[in-house]
């Protein structure tokens, strides 16, 4: 038999599943159907699961006793309006992502699972008996004690059952005992609702200097939808103006949605926002607990908010009444997601915008070559703020030549006389190394045997300060040991990241404060924003540290940056990789002399005669990015073409390859020569953590026809046997060829 059509209408529900389809479902016999945009729980194979309603549907390809019935209804309300499920749309169409995991990327966990929308807080308390008890368990049961102790300091209210976790992430398995036994109690509270009041007040900013007041008016000029690329140089007052803007709209009663890097979310910024606009930004991070994110993402959805601030995936966030986008440092790798469902939040938000008829602001000193591209063919407006605001001047860099000065342990003589310079006249100094552990490569002295990762093509890195050795592609990790695992005889580390360098300052710098910030130095809860107090009042004198001391960060008192290791790039097969540099270099150039002391940038290199330098010193990445954009152009990648990446992994490298061939075929009898097509071939690591890797890559001008084309090659792909043995990918617009 051939489909049905129903009388009451069918359910079309979206379920977390890896599969490329809608699934349809009898809404419950005797209760109203619920509409588009609630959760569902519904009978999936022999589980339940939890579904979003699509929509309601007249009629099902699927014979009328097939259909199952859904379980239960879980929301009475929807908790996604029409503009939420179009993204939800739009993003699984772009992204050729299954709809059911778009859902549940969309969500936060706690709706994902099913929890009700206003999910009551467990809270757990000590009881009159736990109290007494306490010294008695002392010896026989430590892990009850330290329970019971923690939450004998909290008081009769006890704690929040998330907050517990953090303090005693196994705290559930010692709560058993006590609980039987009348020792700790667990009851449930309502969570608090957000408040956006603030006790203070917005605080005045500076007075807009002409540029920025231009940029403004350009701003103003529009209520709806257009894109406005603010490309001002680091500390060019480019905050201030989305805070007017923000401004504006806030008092109009609308929402502004912000989204900033992953290390961006700084208490620096959130502290700016606070106090000039005067209200509490609801923030949306992953640092955050379940029932948090909960709250803010409940305050977007019914308006309460008008302050949305938020990392990659908070682009999903429902708004009730948005005005605003601004997506801060657009050319952080950070919003694009490289797992799972590989989207760019930038590029959402633009889509977004537009679906709302609202103005989006992008804006970064290094703005990508895509939104460029678009500035230049008229889609978008192009903002400069080409000065520093308040009088700054901009640094004066200049080149080391590493084979004239041999650095000893990451640092040459010249850059030690800057340190030491600057350092006595007051100043602060940031040394760059994007690389973190002691040093990347631990080679035998006498065998030359280098240590290797045994899952992937790759060196374990150094690590001295817990004395390991990691892999920083799978995670690995072992003993760091002194001798050499084939002949026996002592190792030595080399080459230098972070800690080394951290070090050899220390030793040269011996009456000064050293402090290393990277994301092994940053793990414990606190650390990050502990160490960017302390560089901001000035209390550290040299900071040594990664990518991440590069974003966004005003450290009034620092004079001289110095770039440790920079050739990395120069020679880089990636087609961005000069993009790439000058944006990490001109980021952190950015950081030195941003008040009333000039600035001073020093960069090592092998090869100061490399053209990217006199480029870069002289033209600035005004000059770098427009002479980029027309290789690129002649070249035929992107923004000039569009690409779409298909990785697969497997434990044979047969299988491998074997799946993109598959997609090959598939694609040349679809296709014609509409698209290039490079691949299979190896990835430039071809084993990770234990798989092989392979990839093929598609390359067009056609986007539309690319797309097409993706639409029917996904299904085939998923139903196909090759599939089986391999974890695959399709990555559309992807940012990392590798
Ligand atoms: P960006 O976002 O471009 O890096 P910010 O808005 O953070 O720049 O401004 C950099 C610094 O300059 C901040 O300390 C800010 O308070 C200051 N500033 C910005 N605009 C002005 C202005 N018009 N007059 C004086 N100081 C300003
Ligand atoms: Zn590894």
């Amino acid at each position: 038999m051939e489909g049905s059509v129903s009388d009451s209408p069918l359910l079309r529900v979206a379920v977390n599943v890896p599969l490329s389809r809608e699934f349809d479902y009898r809404p419950p016999a005797n209760a109203a159907a619920p509409v588009a945009g609630c959760r569902v729980l519904v009978p999936f194979g022999r589980r339940q699961q939890v579904g979003m309603v699509l929509a309601q549907v007249a009629e099902s390809a699927l014979a009328a006793e097939k259909l199952r019935t859904i379980t239960s209804v879980l929301d009475d309300v929807p908790i996604l309006s029409a503009a939420d499920l179009w993204l939800i749309r739009f993003t699984s169409d772009y992204y050729h992502h299954p709809i059911g995991e778009v859902v549940a990327a969309a969500l936060p966990a706690a709706l994902r699972r099913g929890k009700p929308l206003h999910a009551a807080v467990e809270r757990v308390a000590i009881t009159a008996a736990g109290e007494i008890a306490h010294e008695s368990l002392m010896k026989r049961a430590p892990r009850q004690a330290e329970l019971l102790e923690t939450l004998g300091g909290a008081g009769t209210d006890g704690i929040d059952a998330a907050q517990l976790t953090e303090l005693l992430p196994t705290w559930r398995r010692a709560a058993q005992g006590l609980f039987a036994k009348g020792l700790i109690a667990k009851y449930e509270v309502r969570a608090a609702d957000f408040d956006e009041s603030l006790a203070a007040a917005a605080q005045h900013g500076p007075t807009l200097n002409n540029d920025q007041l231009s940029a403004l008016a350009t701003l103003r000029r529009s209520d709806r939808f257009g894109v406005y690329l603010l490309d001002g140089v680091t500390g060019s007052g480019k905050t201030e103006v989305y805070l007017q803007r923000m401004h504006d709209i806030i008092e109009q009663g609308k929402q502004v949605l912000v989204l900033v890097p992953e290390i961006g979310l700084t208490p620096q910024l959130v502290g700016r926002l606070r106090s000039r606009l005067g209200i509490e930004p609801a923030l949306l991070h992953s640092g955050l607990t379940d029932s948090a994110r909960l709250v803010a993402w409940r305050a977007a959805r019914t308006g309460t908010a008008r302050l949305i601030v938020g990392t990659r995936s908070a682009i999903f966030t429902p708004l009730k009444n948005p005005g605003l986008f601004i997506v801060d440092e657009e050319h952080d790798h950070s919003f694009k997601q490289q797992e799972g469902l590989r989207y760019s939040a930038r590029d959402l938000a633009i889509a977004r915008a537009k679906h709302f008829d609202i103005p989006i602001v992008l804006g970064t000193a290094t703005p990508t070559l895509e939104m460029l591209q678009h500035c230049r063919n008229g889609s978008y407006e192009h903002i400069l703020l080409p000065d520093r605001a308040g009088g700054a001047k901009p640094p004066a860099i200049r080149l080391i030549d590493t084979l004239r000065s041999p650095p000893t342990d990451g640092v040459s003589e010249p850059l030690a006389e800057a340190i030491g310079k600057h350092l006595d006249a007051d100043g602060q100094v940031l040394v760059f190394l994007n690389r973190r552990g002691f040093a990347p490569t631990l080679i035998c002295a006498d065998c030359g045997h280098i240590a290797g990762c045994e899952r992937c093509d790759s060196r374990l890195t150094v690590h001295a300060r817990n004395r390991q050795l990691r892999c920083h592609h799978c995670g690995a990790c072992r003993a760091l040991n002194e001798h050499c695992s084939e002949c026996g005889q002592p190792v030595r580390p080399l080459g230098e990241g972070t800690e080394r360098l951290e070090d050899t300052l220390r030793h040269r710098f011996p009456d000064h404060v050293v402090e290393r910030i990277d994301s092994d130095s940053t793990q414990r809860k606190g650390a990050m924003a502990a160490a960017l107090r302390s560089a901001t009042a000035g209390d550290a004198d040299i900071l040594v540290g990664t990518q991440m001391l590069s974003k966004g960060h005003h450290f009034p008192k620092l004079t001289l940056v110095g770039i440790v290791n920079a050739d990395q790039g120069l020679f880089g097969t990636d087609f961005r990789s000069s993009e790439r540099m000058a944006q990490t270099i001109v980021q952190v150039a950015g950081r030195a002399g941003r008040e009333s002391r000039a600035g001073e940038v020093l960069i090592q290199t092998a090869y100061p005669d490399n053209v990217f330098w006199s480029t870069l010193i002289h033209g600035g990445y005004r000059q770098v990015s427009s002479e980029a954009l027309a290789e690129r152009q002649l070249t035929h990648w992107p923004p000039f073409t569009h690409l779409v990446l298909l990785r697969s992994a497997a434990h044979k490298k047969a299988d491998a390859h074997r799946f993109l061939d598959v997609a090959r075929q598939h694609l040349e009898t679809q296709a014609g020569t509409a698209l290039r097509i490079l691949g299979p071939v190896d990835a430039p690591m071809a084993r990770k953590a234990g798989r092989y890797r392979a990839q093929l890559l598609l390359q067009s001008t056609d986007r539309a026809k690319l797309h097409r084309i993706l639409r029917v090659l996904r299904p085939l792909l998923e139903q196909h046997r090759a599939a089986r043995k391999v974890r695959w990918s399709i990555d559309v617009d992807p940012i990392e060829l590798f």
